[in-house]
C-alpha cells in the first residue's frame, strides 16, 4: 500500500490519490486543484489549520507540531 509522501496519510482506493491518478505519490488533500503537488508553505499551512481544528491547539503549537510531522515526510526531508 502507497503511503502519500507528503501527509503519510494511507492511500488504499483510486479517489485517495490525487486527481485520481494512483501513480501520484501524494493524496487529494496535498494536490492542488490543477493536481500539481502543494508546495512545503501551502501543505504547512493547512496541516497547522487542520490542527488547530482538530487538537485545539495554538497556531504556534499547532505550526510547530505541523513542521515536526512535516519533517519525518518524504517528501519534505531536505526542506
Ligand atoms: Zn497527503
Amino acid at each position: 500500500m502507497k503511503q502519500c509522501i507528503a501527509c503519510g496519510m494511507p492511500m488504499k482506493n483510486q479517489e485517495d490519490f490525487a486527481n485520481g491518478d494512483v501513480e501520484k505519490d501524494y493524496c487529494r488533500y496535498c494536490a492542488r486543484p490543477d493536481g500539481t503537488m502543494q508546495s512545503y508553505d501551502e501543505k504547512l499551512s493547512s496541516l497547522t489549520n487542520f490542527i488547530v481544528k482538530t487538537q485545539g491547539l495554538d497556531e504556534t503549537a499547532a505550526g510547530n507540531a505541523a513542521k515536526a510531522m512535516m519533517a519525518k515526510l518524504p517528501a519534505w526531508k531536505s526542506e
